[in-house]
């Protein structure tokens, strides 16, 4: 079999050419990366977590008529998807103020907010990401008005959607960060959820005692990243029958 193309590579994921025109396959690495890349480790079992969880919220969002680049899981760490033209922005929504939030205007982290506030930035990494305004973005073209019409109101979809699925489960949406990408259907462009939605870019509180089920556990040094986003994953239904659990030995028949 030829070996297929490699298009980029990025922190946490590899992206190959998919077998279809317009397909990208999507490989979650076990690579974790924080403070612009700053901070480095290789967490055991990461990768396949994201890539489960990142599926069971691109279908389900799907579902409910969001649309997301998500086409079928191919295996334990990669996913095809549509390809699509990325818009250069993270957009982020908070429920609750947390991390660069706090840090910028001061106010504890988990207080809430009063209502969802959607924040932009430029993805940049030699920037480190600043965040930008709707001026910025319209100045410099990074997307149009009609554009930024649809992504607040796919952000906020994404919100509830993902508030609520949480919720059901015992978990408090602090916080996350979407990508959004441009996909063309003949003359027509729309957007859709692109890149991935798991724990890496969301923050997630347990509601009872707070603990922290998200990337901040590698980022503060609060133990096992794996146990965390195996809570996420074990909660939702979606654990993997042999769990990637690098400290204990499993038997293989
Ligand atoms: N986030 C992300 N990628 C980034 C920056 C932020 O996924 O490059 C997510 C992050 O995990 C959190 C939310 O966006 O859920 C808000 O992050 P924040 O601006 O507070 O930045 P941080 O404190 O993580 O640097």
């Amino acid at each position: 079999m030829a070996r297929r193309k490699k298009i980029y590579e990025g922190k946490a994921k590899t992206l190959y050419e998919g077998p279809e025109p317009g397909t990208i396959v999507q490989y979650f690495k076990d690579d974790a990366t924080a403070f612009n890349a700053e901070k480095k480790d290789v967490i055991e079992g990461k990768g396949v977590l994201n890539n489960l969880l990142s599926e069971y919220f691109m279908k389900g969002l799907g579902q409910i008529g969001v649309p997301t680049h998500f086409l079928k899981r191919l295996n334990m760490r990669e996913q095809l998807v549509r390809s699509c033209e990325i818009i250069p922005l993270e957009v982020i929504v908070r429920n609750y103020a947390a991390g660069s939030m706090s840090k910028r205007l001061g106010i504890d982290e988990g207080t809430q907010l009063p209502r969802p506030i959607v924040e932009y930035c430029y993805k940049d990494d030699s920037l480190g990401d600043p965040l930008v305004s709707e001026e910025h973005i319209a100045a410099f073209g990074w997307a149009s008005q009609q554009d930024m019409d649809d992504i607040l109101s796919l952000a906020l979809r994404v919100n509830d959607f993902m508030s609520g699925v949480m919720f059901g489960v015992g978990i408090r949406l602090v916080d996350f960060k979407i990508e959004i990408g441009r996909v063309y259907d003949g003359d027509f462009q729309r957007l859709v959820v692109a890149d991935e939605i798991s724990p890496d870019s969301c923050r997630l509180w347990d509601i009872e005692s707070g603990q922290k089920l998200d990337k901040d556990v590698f980022r503060r040094d609060l133990g096992s990243l794996t146990d965390a986003y195996s809570e996420v994953a074990r909660r939702l239904g979606v654990m993997p029958n042999n769990p990637p659990s690098p400290s204990k030995p499993t038997l293989v028949n």
